[in-house]
């Protein structure tokens, strides 16, 4: 049996990569019942049959499930955001963090086009995150500041690329490596990614060993799936100050002794970071309430 790793679905086909072949594949039809039964990102054993195509007969254990986009054996989320235009909107980043904390995801904050960066607010922005314990790496695609040390961040590691639209992620990709180009570059892509139609997410082989996931069309603001309970845990700086709670099921809204309100008073957790969970929050019991 052949292994290797899926990294396109189309019209039932799945595309394996398998060392320097890519093998179309078709599957077993015992695992077209469950849902998340195979997805891109999945390890799989296939047969090699003599037309050259494939039948994918396993699924090895996955280590991580993202759900949107649905990508298997993901290792990190780089969540992408630039210096200046547009300007970084915390309260995005926050909803993104809060996803890839959902999926037990490593986490690389990337400020793309630092080459526009004046330094006035971007120093305190970048202390909070580092702060939490987040690495934040500044960049410029353009003038290919920073791009080594991305680079060996991504080297033999499956990264996903997060963030709004327009803060350089596809000049960033091919900046990292000018093969990925003839991929996410091509004009079809381009109309898709503006018309916000792709839901499907596709694994690009990354010159230096690895994937890389481009994320077009997905928002990234869907929280239905996360618990109103379970929502301060994706907060990591929020873990001290939760024990202090005198309810265990403080919401730290308007409960009394709640540690979490009382670190915000302190300077512990700030302001902004307390809000964007307060914004989330409601969010999420909205939704909730709609059913
Ligand atoms: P995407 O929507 O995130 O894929 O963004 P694009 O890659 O299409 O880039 C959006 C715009 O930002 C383009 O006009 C790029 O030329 C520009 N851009 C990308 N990276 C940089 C950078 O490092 N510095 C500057 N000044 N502009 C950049
Ligand atoms: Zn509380």
């Amino acid at each position: 049996m052949q292994s290797g790793v899926v990294i396109k679905a189309l019209n039932s086909y799945y595309y394996v990569q398998d060392n320097e072949n890519v093998v179309v594949c078709k599957i077993r039809g015992r695992f077209k019942k469950e849902r998340f039964s195979l997805c891109v990102g999945d390890q799989v054993e296939y047969v090699l049959l003599d037309d050259g195509k494939g039948v994918i007969e396993n699924i090895l254990p996955r280590h991580t499930l993202l759900k949107r986009p649905l990508v298997a054996n993901v290792d990190q989320v780089i969540i992408t955001f630039s210096a200046k235009s547009p300007d970084i909107n915390p309260v995005l980043l926050d909803r993104f963090l809060v996803l890839a904390e959902h999926s037990s995801l490593k986490v690389l904050i990337c400020i793309n086009k630092c080459d526009l960066d004046d330094k006035e607010d971007l120093t305190s922005l970048i202390r909070l995150y580092t702060d939490i314990g987040y690495d934040v790496l500044q960049v410029s695609a353009k003038h290919h500041i920073g791009i080594d040390t991305l680079k060996t961040t991504l080297t033999n590691k499956v990264s996903v690329f997060a963030g709004p639209s327009g803060v350089g992620k596809s000049t960033l990709l091919n900046a990292l490596d000018p093969n990925l180009n003839l991929i996410t570059g091509c004009i079809s892509d381009k109309i898709q990614r503006g018309k916000h139609t792709t839901r499907v997410a596709e694994l690009l082989p990354f010159s230096e060993g690895g994937f890389v996931v481009d994320t077009p069309g997905f928002s990234f603001t869907e929280f239905s799936y996360i618990d109103k309970f379970e929502l301060g845990y994706y907060f990591p700086e929020f873990e001290q100050a939760r024990n202090i709670c005198k309810f265990n099921s403080c919401l730290h809204e308007k409960e009394p002794q709640c540690g979490i309100k009382a670190a915000v008073d302190e300077g512990i957790i700030t302001e902004a970071r307390y809000n964007s969970y307060i914004t989330i929050l409601s969010e999420i019991k909205n939704m909730k309430k709609e059913f």
